[in-house]
């Protein structure tokens, strides 16, 4: 039996210890752990890291304190326009949806994507329509409504700024969610969904739904979800650029990962980090924020849960 491990991510950015509540901290902890627990089940009954990723991905989305699914964010127009995307290592299958309104689990049609259509990559009304002819129900927007996030939006609503998450000037933070896995077969997958970022307008899409830049699987090298400043991601394609480097350069997960965010994306300009598994269930989890939310499980019996950086 190949070692399995699971690794999940509810966003990164500037998490300083102190300032949040206890009670604030002990709730994205407990939702942290609950989401890993849902994947690491799934995975000791010999389920597929594909299932697992998903699964966890789906508590993170229902979960108000992340920014996806339920908490998204809000654009400039007030409504909310949600990515996710889904691979698998073993075929290097993949499915992902863009400007998604209305659906309660973006990662859910995501993978409907992968196994139900004949494509890769749907966006907006069109993967509404999918969703529609697949039976999902649509949610109206007061399913998607939290003061927290609505606060936010009257920050710089009106104006041409937007923001990732509830940065505040010097204070970031990347709510995205996403979940890495490794299977009892050594199959990885990974998944990732976001609501992207404050007030954004004309259609932005960031790195999570797009394929290579903040989602990548491959069973010959490693699965990766990432989580930062979309558009650097996207320049930097972070998760593929992961992979490459472990197959063509013979790095290590470690030293693959490590390279990429405090080096690579680094010289972009770009902020962020990621999770990421290899074949044999290693856990990578580096940042170059000062925090990232985080934790993983391994079948070794290693479970961890982390926020802040220098832990
Ligand atoms: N990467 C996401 C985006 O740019 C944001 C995040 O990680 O929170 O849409």
């Amino acid at each position: 039996m190949n070692p399995f491990s699971i690794a999940i991510h509810g966003g990164a950015g500037t998490l300083l210890k102190g300032q949040m509540t206890s009670e604030k901290e002990a709730a994205y902890i407990s939702g942290l752990q609950a989401a890993l627990d849902a994947g690491y089940e799934i995975l000791t009954k010999g389920g597929s890291a594909l299932d697992a990723v998903t699964a966890s991905v789906v508590l993170l989305e229902n979960n108000p304190l992340f920014n996806a699914g339920k908490g998204s964010v809000f654009t400039a127009k007030g409504h909310h326009e949600m990515d996710a995307s889904v691979m698998e290592g073993k075929f290097l299958k993949a499915g992902a949806v863009s400007l998604i309104s209305g659906i309660k689990n973006p990662i859910l049609l995501a993978r409907d994507v992968m196994e139900k259509s004949e494509h890769v990559f749907l966006a907006a009304e069109g993967a509404k329509q999918f969703a529609q002819l697949l039976g999902y129900p649509v949610e109206n927007e007061d399913y998607f409504y939290d003061e927290f996030r609505f606060q936010q939006w009257q920050e710089i609503k009106g104006s041409d700024s937007f923001q990732l998450d509830h940065s505040i000037q010097k204070e970031s933070k990347f709510g995205t969610v996403g979940a890495v896995a490794c299977d009892m077969s050594g199959n990885v997958a990974a998944a990732t969904s976001t609501g992207g970022m404050t007030n954004k307008k004309w259609g932005r899409i960031g790195d999570s739904p797009v394929i290579g830049a903040g989602n990548y699987a491959n069973n010959t090298t490693c699965a990766v979800s990432c989580t930062g400043s979309g558009e650097f991601f996207i320049r930097g394609v972070v998760a593929y650029d992961v992979s490459c480097l472990m197959e063509f350069k013979g790095l290590s997960l470690e030293d693959a990962a490590n390279e990429v965010i405090h080096h690579r994306i680094l010289k972009l300009g770009g902020d962020g980090g990621l999770i990421a598994v290899d074949a044999l269930g290693n856990i990578v989890m580096p940042f170059n924020t000062e925090g990232m939310y985080r934790g993983y499980k391994k079948s070794s019996g290693e479970n961890d849960v982390l926020i802040y950086g220098g832990a």
